[in-house]
């Protein structure tokens, strides 16, 4: 799993709970968005965690958010 800590994750802005991302600092950040219903996330409807291309050989929490959130089509 990939850790909020961790420097990759810094640089998004990636927190494992949706809700918990800094709406201030992040003024993209669009309600209700998170990993699991983002273009990028790799895991399967329902899935707690899956991955993400941005963070290569780690999983992202599905309630999770980063930055390069993009709504999934
Ligand atoms: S790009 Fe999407 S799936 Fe990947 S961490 Fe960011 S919000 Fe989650």
């Amino acid at each position: 799993m990939l850790e909020i800590g961790d420097a990759q994750a810094v640089v998004f802005g990636y927190v494992d709970d949706a809700t918990q991302a800094d709406k201030v600092k992040f003024t993209n950040y669009v309600s209700g968005s998170a990993c699991s219903n983002c273009a990028l996330f790799q895991g399967e409807a329902g899935d707690v965690a899956g991955g993400c291309p941005l963070f290569v050989g780690k999983h992202v929490a599905a309630k999770g958010w980063c930055t390069s959130w993009a709504k999934k089509a």
